[in-house]
This record gives structure tokens, sequence and C-alpha cells, in this order.
């Protein structure tokens, strides 16, 4: 029967995903359903708002080695909709699912709504300076970013739970190696107050103006990508911007950054953004809710000290 699809490895995301899903479900009246490696998680979409949970279950335990049975469950449930989160691996499942399904995919959705037959999305262009709107016939596959929904509320769902075995075991691919990213600190991109700093500190040792702000603010510490790139001065998972991490905190406060677009459709999600610089003209002030025109190097101690006695 045709449906609405949620897929994601992650399954904080495919909740997300069902709020994005229940929107489609109201126009398309189609029921929504959700795919997932991990039968723990099931009864989570199910009180989510799926009608459906398929667990499957392969000897394969790689996220990426389901593409082949998800195009065959797609195949057989004729979907019309399948919503993959915009995560490393989701982005690769995508495009083979696509690939089996010889279908259209539209990559890094921020919005999804039917209408006249087709699946409408849009998404940033040019660092965020345009939003392009593309129309994708049926069967429809759409990535959509983490964090860009709301993961949809918890109730009493009456959705069924089913278990599909499945053959996902690709000869050709062997993994040799695994080697786990290791995080320095808290991941920014979920963090609730982020402290960035910008090419505007003079250097490394003034750091720890920047850390005793973030303490006194409760804030991870962030930077533009010439401070991690190029300075080396924070790791490559701390930058923010169009090519690093994207953030979505309450408050963000910027030090010494000239607001290019390419770090500020990182932050643009941000509720409250604070920017100090000397440049009076420097566009982050555009971006900024409250902007102070000054050397970081006078207003941060400042300002720390305000937030200390607090
Ligand atoms: C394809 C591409 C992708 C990119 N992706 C990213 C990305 O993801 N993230 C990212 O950040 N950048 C990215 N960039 C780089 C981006 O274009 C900018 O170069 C970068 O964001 C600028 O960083 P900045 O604001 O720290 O430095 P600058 O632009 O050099 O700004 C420094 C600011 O500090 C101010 N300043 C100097 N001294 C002080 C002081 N004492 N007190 C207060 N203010 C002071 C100056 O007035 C200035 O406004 C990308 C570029 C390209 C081409």
């Amino acid at each position: 029967m045709p449906g609405i699809w949620i897929y994601s490895e992650d399954s904080a995301v495919a909740r997300q995903l069902l709020t994005a899903g229940q929107e489609l479900k109201q126009t398309m009246q189609q029921p929504l359903n959700v795919i997932t490696l991990y039968a723990d998680d099931a009864p989570s979409f199910v009180q989510a708002g799926a009608d459906k949970v398929c667990v499957l279950k392969g000897n394969n335990p790689w996220p990426e080695s389901y593409a082949a049975a998800i195009t065959a469950l797609l195949q057989a449930e004729q979907a019309s909709v399948l919503l993959v989160g915009a995560t490393m691996r989701g982005k690769d499942l995508a495009a083979k699912v696509a690939a089996g399904l010889k279908t259209g995919l539209v990559t890094d959705a921020l919005s999804v709504q039917f209408a006249n037959d087709i699946i409408e999305t849009t998404r940033l262009m040019y660092g965020g300076l345009a939003v392009r709107t593309e129309a994708v016939a049926l069967p429809a596959l759409v990535t959509i970013p983490p964090r860009t929904f709301a993961e949809a509320p918890a109730s009493a769902g009456q959705g069924e739970v089913v278990t599909v075995e499945v053959a996902n075991d690709d000869a050709r691919i062997t993994i040799s190696n695994v080697c786990p990213i290791v995080r320095q600190g808290a991941d920014i991109s979920t963090a609730s107050r982020v402290v960035c700093v910008g090419r505007g500190l003079a250097k490394q040792e003034d750091m720890s103006m920047v850390e005793q702000l973030a303490a006194a603010a409760g804030a991870e510490i962030g930077c533009t990508r010439g401070i991690s790139e190029d300075y080396h001065w924070l790791p490559n998972d701390r930058y923010i911007g169009i090519s690093g991490q994207k953030v979505k905190p309450e408050l963000y406060i910027g030090l010494g950054i000239s607001g290019q677009v390419q770090h500020v459709v990182g932050i643009r999600d941000s509720k409250v953004i604070v920017a100090i610089d000397t440049n009076e003209k420097a566009p982050i002030f555009e971006a900024a809710d409250y902007g102070i025109v000054g050397d970081m190097y006078e207003v941060v101690p400042l300002l720390t000290a305000a937030l200390q006695k607090k």
C-alpha cells in the first residue's frame, strides 16, 4: 500500500523526521511508517505517530549495508516518499536507495510538502544566500538534516511493529578496520550555549580568556574555520559554518568574528545572537540580536566578571 516512510540510523533523528512525516500524512492521506535497525527503539516510533515500524534484521550490523534491503522493502510496499536523516551514513544510504528505485533524490531539505501529486522541497543555496524550491515526482526520496524538525511528541500510539529478516551481506565490501572519532569535549551541535571565537583573537594563549567566558556562561566553545583549520587552535569539530557544524543554541556569543556568510549559515538558527567586534560595519552585526562594537580584550573580561557575579 502506498505510504510515507522514514529512515535514519539515528533514532532521535528518525523521531524528528516523524514530525515532517505527519505533515505529509495530513495532505497525502497515506500511512506513516518507519524503517529501523533497532527493535528497542520501535515503541518510541509508535508513540511518535508511526502507523507501522519495520525492524530490519540482517547478519551485517553496518547501517549502510541495508540499502538493498530498504530498496526492496520500499518497492514491495509501493512507497510514495522516503524521508532519510541527512547524516553521513543517511546520505550514503539514500543515494543507493534512489539509484535502486531509479528515482529522484533531493538532499538537505528544510521543508517538504505535497501538492499536485508532487513533493516540493526547499533548501539553502549559495551558502544560505538563496532558498531553492524543488519538485520531485513520486516515489520521492528526500534527506533532511538533523534538528531541522523537533522530535514528534510521544502519545499512546496504535501502530504495529513487524520484524523483517533480510539478507544484507554484500561480499564486495568488507570492513577491515574501525577507528572511532575521539571528540574533545561536548558536541557543540547540540549545545544550548555557544561562545564562538574568530580571528579577532590575536594569539593562542588568549584562548584562556575565551574559556573563562565560556565557563561563566555555561557554554561550549566553537570557532570560525580559520581558528581550527589554519591555526589549529581548536579541533576541526569545533568550527561552525557551511562546511563545519550547524548550531542551534539558545545563546550564541561571537567574539572577533566578521560574519561571512559561510559562518553565519551555521548559526542562523540560534535563538539569541550576541556579537562583539571592533568593526562596526562587520556583517555579523546584521545577523546579531545584540551587538557590541568594541575590543574583545576589553569587553570579554567585563562580561565574564559580570556573569561570575550572577
Ligand atoms: C568554500 C568555503 C567554505 C567555508 N566554510 C566556512 C565555515 O564553515 N565556517 C567558517 O567560519 N568559515 C568558512 N569559510 C571561511 C569564511 O569565508 C571566512 O573567511 C571566515 O568565516 C572568517 O573567519 P573570521 O570571522 O574568524 O575572520 P575574519 O573575517 O578575519 O574576521 C575577524 C574579525 O575580528 C575582528 N577583530 C579583530 N580584532 C578584534 C578585537 N580585538 N576585538 C574584537 N574584534 C576584533 C575584525 O574586525 C573582524 O571582523 C569558508 C570559506 C569558503 C571559501
